[in-house]
């Protein structure tokens, strides 16, 4: 068979505790464990029939997938085997998610950080961020779960930051019936943009006073009694359409990372959980011979995780943390879900990849704008988050963790798009005190109006223009042409 078509290749999947290691079979709708109230991982209980292939048949495989013509497989699904091998093709949802740019920096920015890098921009996803990989597994695996079980009505339930939700509402405007689609925000916590996307899919959209984790809260014990699907990522599946960033990244390094060091935001923690599990997953099957190094990236407003792995490992204990206002808002949680997720992929990590494998980095909201700003003066189109992640690679490279023969990956998880608003305050100087940012001016743009609104009064078109054109040349200093 060619290698292009959709694979005949069937997985099962079971639902695994993380904390009691109770197993349930994967054709069931869950998001903790019903013993003990763990959160899962999902696993793949004939993984090992695919080590049947060599990692070098894998590459090619996959390699041969960029030419497809199968709708299903030109997303995340390029990845099929290694994700959730259970849908057929005719329940994959492909919105043009993932194989999203890898765009290395711009070589003064490049200059000025002392290392080369380079962004990989998951806001270029559908809905403008990461999210997309996740629903587009989440959404497939509903739609053949429907199929099975002959379901005519299923709700759709998430909390979100802002991303969660526009990505739930899309695929789920996108999917229609039999799903509807229900989003849960923290009241003023999102950005316009962000609310107008959901609005703007049709979802119902309710708001809560209070942060993120509060809505969490919520959401879960409507998961835990109500028949509903959490599209949080409590939900397992989105944990496996999310590695395929993981995946795209080896191949397009030519399956040679063993000199990347990947930085990606830690918010609710499934994005690094997801990473990490996919690489791990590469090694296994051979297709690379060795993990690239892992950063997670935290704002000191928001920061659990990072507190976690700086103690030292035998004094280590799990405290989540009250969270000030972030302009990385995306990962803006003091309690995150996924935490016993990341506590087991990172010692798996770094029992294959050594001690330096996987660390956690912090960083000021300072230095998430600063780093932001600069690096879309330079290009790219960095969010907040994105900005975290730069801001995270400089503090390495001064710390002496990563050096000039290593190469970074930088997650821009969303589009600088949906946090405008930050870019707003940092250039009129108006971030409320909380957010401990101060703008440096040099870098502040504004608009200019050259000419005042009665310029246009009383003046035909021609002269109008006229006028127009002068300012700008007084403004620039314009020469004429020879
Ligand atoms: C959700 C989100 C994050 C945080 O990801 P987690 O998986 O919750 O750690 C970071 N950035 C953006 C833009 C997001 O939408
Ligand atoms: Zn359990």
């Amino acid at each position: 068979m060619a290698y292009t078509e959709f694979p005949t290749y069937r997985g099962r999947m079971e639902y695994v505790c993380l904390d009691c290691g109770a197993r349930y079979p994967g054709d069931s709708l869950l998001y903790t464990c019903p013993q003990c109230g763990g959160v899962f991982l999902l696993e793949n209980l004939d993984f090992s029939k695919l080590k049947e292939r060599s990692g070098a048949q894998w590459r090619e495989i996959f390699d041969a997938r960029c030419a497809t013509r199968a709708t299903a497989l030109r997303g995340i699904f390029r990845y099929y085997e290694l994700l959730a091998p259970l849908m057929d093709e005719e329940d994959i949802v492909y919105l043009g998610e993932g194989l999203t740019p890898i765009v290395e920096a711009a070589p003064a920015l490049r200059d000025s950080v002392g290392i080369p890098f380079a962004y990989k921009n998951d806001g270029q996803n559908p809905s403008a961020s990461f999210k997309d990989r996740g629903m587009a597994c989440a959404f497939s695996f509903l739609k053949w779960l429907c199929r099975r079980q002959q379901w005519d009505e299923v709700l759709t339930v998430c909390a979100s930051t802002g991303d969660t939700s526009a990505a739930a509402a899309l695929y789920a405007a996108y999917v229609g019936a039999p799903l509807k689609s229900v989003v849960l925000l923290p009241h003023g916590k999102v950005t316009p943009q962000q609310l107008s996307q959901p609005l703007g899919s049709g979802a119902t959209v309710l708001e809560l006073p209070g942060v993120f984790d509060d809505c969490m809260k919520v959401v879960e014990l409507l998961a835990e009694n109500y028949r509903v699907a959490l599209l949080n990522s409590k939900n397992s599946w989105r944990i496996l359409g999310q590695e395929s960033f993981a995946y795209e990244i080896a191949q397009w390094y030519g399956w040679d990372i063993s000199t990347l060091c990947i930085f990606v935001p830690i918010g609710n923690a499934g994005n690094v959980t997801a990473i990490m599990s996919g690489f791990l997953k590469l090694l296994d099957l051979g297709i690379i011979t060795a993990l690239p190094r892992m950063f997670g990236v935290q704002s000191e407003h928001a920061d659990p995780v990072w507190r976690y792995y700086d103690a030292p490992k035998n004094a280590r204990h799990w405290q989540p943390v009250t969270v000030a206002p972030s302009v990385a808002q995306a990962a803006m949680i003091g309690n995150p879900v996924s935490f016993p997720r990341v506590r087991t992929l990172a010692e798996r990590f770094v029992e294959k990849g050594g001690e330096r494998a996987f660390q956690v980095m912090r960083v000021t909201e300072q230095q998430i704008m600063d780093a932001m700003i600069m690096a879309n003066r330079h290009g790219h189109i960095a969010c907040t988050q994105g900005g975290e992640c730069l801001a995270g690679l400089i503090n390495a490279k001064l710390l002496g963790l990563v050096t000039a023969d290593e190469h970074a990956v930088l997650d821009s998880t969303a589009h600088a798009l949906k946090f405008a608003g930050f870019q707003e305050m940092y250039f009129n100087n108006t971030f409320p005190p909380e957010y401990n940012v101060t703008p440096d001016t040099k870098l502040a743009n504004k608009p200019e109006l050259l000419l005042p609104e009665s310029a246009r009064q009383g003046r035909d078109a021609a002269t109008f223009t006229r006028m127009g054109a002068e300012a700008v040349v007084a403004r620039l200093g314009l020469q004429k042409k020879g």
